[in-house]
């Protein structure tokens, strides 16, 4: 066999566009060549689980090497190999027709950035480093004789009779100039570790020392010796793809070590497990949240057969779950398309409607079972409910039932149970319900010390996103307002509780309420005096909801 020959595509110029525009990114070569070797180990495993293949399996793993001076960066495997005809199909014509698809997409694409790293090239994308790729190969099947190709990167390819003697492939490639960076243990290491820490088949990355017990010395200490050991990269068996049932919260813990090392444990977390009708598995958790911490979104990673994929995973998480950490497994989730196309794919939509489902369920289980509990981690978990509250309705809907309110006494309460506590006592002339919230009980003291002692509650809002969840509740509680706690409302509730006599008389009242009108001297403030007790608050100062609002709008630049 031997053969030369010209792949036939159409873009003539395939290699410049790939290299160019994939430069950004082009450490994805690995990820695209390490997992064909994982497909390829994975095929044969099946072959010989369905006694279609009897010959000796071997040692089934895949193995990245480099040779720094002879600059070239090999991946074996011992998957089905490919004959002489196969490569031609597989390689000259369908990788390549892959490739092709990719330039034509290319061009329509507005944003270069959105397709780069979202399109899997697939082989070819070996040309991004290499100026040079070899294949060295022989196929499982019975007869078959060892194959060899090389291409240089242009639209020549060269097929010859090869040198392998055990079934699998080598991909050999010869890295090119600008790529020399990738001719390093470390950057392997880490783009190894980046893309493949739960591959389904080992993957070899050189050898690293490991201390192994060895007896006891002469006093009986235990003695150990270093011995050296394959240095595998990936952990096979990830939780996501074991059954809840198989799995102890320690091995959930132990994952979220895995995957964020220098993380606070999690608070809990949800695995999901769908197979129709869509393929979808995975763990989320939810993190500790610091009220001071700024949130870091895009924690979440994607896998589609546990290969990395990306941790960008806007548009296939809703967006209020984005805060969440863990990994997600899909491979109906197209990955080699453009943002635009993820977002009307049917798939993506049906896989965001169910999380958001799972979540809320998990969530209202979580609720009924331990009520003590989730209200002890409320104030982390309520991040996330309210912020689903007001950007998704059906959560919103779901949520109803294990949405908290917290008062001021550290009391929580459903919405409902909100409802029923206030409703005999904090109606104003209108009929309409007011709740009362601070967001700041250290300045707001004193008008929380009024409102409870006429016996109104008052609401604690002073977690992240609290003011636009008040906003949202207004509108969506029937004749209900929320006011601030020193808002002018209070002074037009109807308050079931008598009201204690005044401790001033009218004239004594009038006489203070001028002298604090004169020396505040601003029209949307109004006094009232009514001073109840010797340790109460004589006079209150309060400014009108709306007027505060604007005030404060106007001090956020506007907007709202
Ligand atoms: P994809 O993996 O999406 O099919 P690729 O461009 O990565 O596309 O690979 C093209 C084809 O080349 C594969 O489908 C497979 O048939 C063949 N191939 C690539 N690498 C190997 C390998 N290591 N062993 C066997 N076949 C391979
Ligand atoms: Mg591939």
């Amino acid at each position: 066999m031997q053969e030369k020959g010209t792949i036939s595509i159409h873009t003539e110029n395939i290699f410049p566009i790939i290299k160019k525009f994939l430069y950004s990114d082009h450490e994805i070569f690995l990820r695209e060549l390490v997992s064909n070797a994982v497909d390829a180990t994975q095929k044969i495993k099946r072959l010989a689980s369905l006694g279609q293949y009897n010959g000796e399996l071997g040692q089934l793993q895949v193995e990245v090497s480099f040779d720094e001076k002879a600059k070239i960066i090999t991946i074996s495997d011992r998957g089905i190999g490919m004959t002489g005809d196969e490569i031609k199909k597989y390689i000259n014509q369908i990788a390549f027709s892959g490739a092709t698809e990719f330039v034509e997409k290319f061009k329509d694409a507005k944003d270069a950035n959105e397709l780069i790293g979202k399109f899997g090239l697939g082989f070819y994308s070996a040309f991004m480093v290499a100026d040079k790729v070899e294949i060295e190969t022989l196929s499982y099947q019975e007869g078959a004789t060892p194959a060899r190709w090389v291409c240089d990167g242009s639209t020549e390819y060269e097929l010859t009779e090869g040198t392998r003697l055990q079934r699998g492939t080598d991909i050999i490639l010869h890295i090119n100039s600008e790529s020399e960076e990738f001719l390093q243990q470390q950057k392997l290491q880490e783009i190894l570790t980046k893309y493949c820490p739960f591959l389904p088949i080992p993957i070899k990355f050189g050898t690293r020392t490991n201390s192994v017990p060895d007896g006891e010395d002469a006093e009986g200490k235990p003695k150990y010796k270093q011995v050296e050991i394959d240095n595998i990269i990936n952990n096979t068996h990830p939780i996501w793809v074991k059954q809840p049932g198989e799995l102890k919260d320690e091995d959930y813990l132990n994952f979220y070590k895995e995957l964020y090392p220098f993380s606070d444990d999690p608070l809990f977390w949800i695995h999901l497990n769908v197979d129709y009708p869509f393929n979808l598995t995975g763990v989320l958790y939810f993190p500790k949240v610091k009220k001071d911490v700024e949130l870091r979104p895009n924690k979440i990673k994607l896998f589609s057969r546990q290969v990395f994929i990306t941790d960008e995973v806007k548009d296939i998480v809703p967006e209020f779950l984005m805060l969440l950490h863990g990994v997600i497994d899909s491979p109906d989730i197209p990955l080699n398309v453009s943002r635009s196309f993820l977002q009307a794919d049917g798939n993506v939509k049906k896989i965001n409607t169910y999380i958001t489902k799972k979540v809320a369920d998990k969530l209202a289980e979580h609720f009924t079972k331990d009520r003590a509990g989730y209200e002890a981690k409320w104030e982390d978990i309520g991040l996330f409910v309210k912020y689903g509250m007001i950007t998704d309705e059906k959560f919103y809907e779901k949520a109803q039932q294990f949405a908290l309110l917290q008062n001021t006494n550290k009391e929580n309460f459903t919405l409902e149970e909100y409802h029923n506590k206030v409703k005999e006592n904090q109606t104003n002339k209108d009929g309409q319900l007011i709740y009362l919230y601070t967001n700041d009980t250290g300045k707001q003291d004193g008008f929380i010390q009024t409102a409870n002692s006429k016996g109104y509650d008052v609401l604690l809002m002073d977690a992240p996103l609290d003011n636009h969840f008040i906003s949202h509740l207004e509108q969506k509680l029937e004749k209900t307002q929320v006011k601030r706690v020193d808002a002018d409302t209070i002074d037009n509730l109807i308050s079931k509780t008598d009201a204690p006599p005044l401790a001033l008389s009218e004239e004594q009242s009038t006489a203070v309420k001028t002298v604090f009108e004169t020396a505040i001297a601003k029209p949307n403030m109004q006094v009232s005096v009514e001073a109840l007790q010797a340790d109460d608050m004589p006079v209150t100062v309060t400014m009108d909801e709306f007027m505060r609002r604007m005030k404060d709008m106007a001090a956020m630049g506007g907007g709202g």
